[in-house]
């Protein structure tokens, strides 16, 4: 069976974090998110951390050494044997082609892109309240039980410093100019999985889920 790695695309906002983490629990495979590997690295004031503090402060992106030194500890661990998922990496070219040289030839690589309008992602994210512990909630669509705590861990949510809406807008440009390679290269490749974000989240993790199937 070779190994099997799935790679999710989309805008900031477009819910691949929550559907990764779905399709992630289903197939047993670990989901890295290569924003929550730099939030982590914050939280824990590492010196990696403190380097990348200010750049996602600011939205910017992360250089592709950084972020080419966590990826590869990350996929180095055990259970990344059968497969992974990938959330918000690979985020351009030259991480694509990182990512490939850390690949076999053997392994088979699934792309997912979730598609959301622009008016969409920004009233989403500036919504939006997270947790240290990794949960994500949104104040309208998908609130905690009690409003400002996390339902997983009791602790305090809070606003993402980059879900400002001149951050969201600065996020959203970069995106767009950096995917476009990442998805002509999924497309050409014939695996390419496009979903419509602005279903309800159930919709989307079934369709998901038939259409991954379906790849099997
Ligand atoms: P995300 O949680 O995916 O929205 O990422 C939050 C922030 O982390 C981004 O705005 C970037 O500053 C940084 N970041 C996450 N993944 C990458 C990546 N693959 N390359 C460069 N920077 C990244």
């Amino acid at each position: 069976m070779p190994k099997h790695i799935y790679l999710f695309f989309g805008p900031p906002g477009s819910g691949k974090g929550t559907q990764s983490d779905r399709i992630g629990k289903d197939f047993k495979l670990p989901v890295i998110s290569t924003g929550e590997l730099l939030r982590h690295e914050e939280t824990i004031k590492s010196a990696l951390g403190k380097r990348v503090a200010k750049l996602i402060d600011q939205g910017k992106l992360v250089s592709d050494a950084t972020i080419h030194e966590l990826i590869k500890q990350r996929l180095s661990l055990k259970d990344t044997a059968k497969g992974f998922i990938l959330d918000g990496y690979p985020r351009d070219a030259e991480q694509l082609k990182d990512l490939m040289s850390m690949l076999k030839k053997t392994d088979k690589i699934i792309a997912v892109e979730i598609k959301i309008p622009d008016k969409e992602v920004i009233n989403r994210l500036s919504g939006r309240r997270v947790c240290d512990c990794g949960a994500t909630y949104h104040i309208v669509y998908n609130p905690p039980k009690v409003a400002g705590r996390c339902d997983v861990c009791g602790k305090k949510l809070y606003i993402r410093h980059d879900d400002k809406p001149e951050i969201i807008k600065k996020r959203l440009v970069d995106y767009k100019l950096a995917s476009g390679p990442l998805l002509k290269y999924a497309h050409q490749a014939h695996n390419l999985i496009s979903i419509d974000g602005t279903a309800s989240v159930e919709h989307i993790y079934e369709d998901l889920l038939k259409r991954l199937e379906n790849q099997e």
